[in-house]
């Protein structure tokens, strides 16, 4: 059966990393719209252009943004074994959005794993990713913290969405990476 993973927690939780674990494990299609978004910078294109300034801010990109590129990326790879969605959704409407797409596929969300982890560790975390990540929005502080509100504000919500269909499941992100993995797979095995 297709695995369609949803990983969720604030920027720094450590979604990136452990994606490529799950990725791996469970042989599935990484989407990480964070990801999409900086390549779409790269290449200098206007959605990248308009994003940029956003994300420069820490604020979020507009949901048909998103929604659009998670489509495209769906319909290209949707024989496989399922998907970890890695950043995305970030809002309810992203959210319910994605179980359209899916359903037109005959597909569905299977998990929604919340990786939790303290801000002050996540401050600490994206200031040293910061000094080899290259990303801008990793380098500033006070553009962490307000990330942080961001996803409070806009993100929390989502969480209580996948709650009420009976999928949400929350991890620890404190500990190893490999401790945290195998927390991960006892959740989804
Ligand atoms: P990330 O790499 O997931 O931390 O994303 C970096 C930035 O890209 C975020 O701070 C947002 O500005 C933007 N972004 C990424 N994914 C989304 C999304 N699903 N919805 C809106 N904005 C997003």
């Amino acid at each position: 059966m297709q695995k369609n993973i949803v990983l969720f927690g604030p920027p720094g939780a450590g979604k990136g990393t452990q994606s490529d674990y799950i990725k791996a494990h469970f042989n599935l299609v990484h989407l990480s719209t964070g990801n999409l978004l900086r390549s779409e910078i790269r290449a200098q294109t206007r959605l990248g252009l308009k994003a940029k300034i956003l994300m420069d801010q820490g604020l979020l990109v507009p949901d048909k943004v998103v929604i659009g590129m998670i489509e495209t990326q769906i319909q290209q790879h949707r024989r496989g074994n399922g998907f970890i969605f890695d950043g995305f959704p970030r809002t309810v409407e992203q959210a319910s959005a994605l179980d359209e797409l899916l359903m037109t596929y005959q597909m569905a969300i299977t998990n929604m794993l919340v990786l939790r982890v303290p801000n002050e560790e996540l401050v600490t975390r994206l200031l040293e990713r910061g000094k080899t990540s290259g990303r801008a929005d990793d380098q500033n502080e006070s553009l962490i913290r307000k990330r942080i509100v961001e996803y409070e504000k806009k993100t929390l919500p989502v969480a209580q969405y996948y709650q009420r269909q009976g999928k949400y499941t929350v991890v620890q992100g404190i500990g190893s990476i490999e401790t945290i993995f195998k927390a991960i797979l006892d959740t989804l095995t």
